[in-house]
């Protein structure tokens, strides 16, 4: 389990106060789904959606870049 998980409706990381999914979870999530990369992105794309309703005021390329683009 991992400390670095998102503080709604902040987004912010509850282990590092980074904007989540922060370096550290990132590298986590990389880890837990090495071996079904293709469930991450949908993962992400439902994080990634919920985060749009929260933070309404954020540019959309902005959140996708944040929550999917690493991915890429
Ligand atoms: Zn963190």
């Amino acid at each position: 389990m991992t400390d670095h998980g998102p503080v709604l409706p902040l987004w912010l990381c509850a282990g590092c106060s980074a904007p989540w999914p922060c370096a550290t979870r990132r590298r986590e999530l990389l880890t837990e789904y090495a071996a079904s990369p293709v469930a991450l992105v949908l993962y992400m794309g439902s994080y990634l959606v919920a985060a749009s309703q929260d933070m309404s005021w954020a540019p959309a390329g902005t959140l996708h870049r944040r929550f999917v683009g690493w991915l890429a």
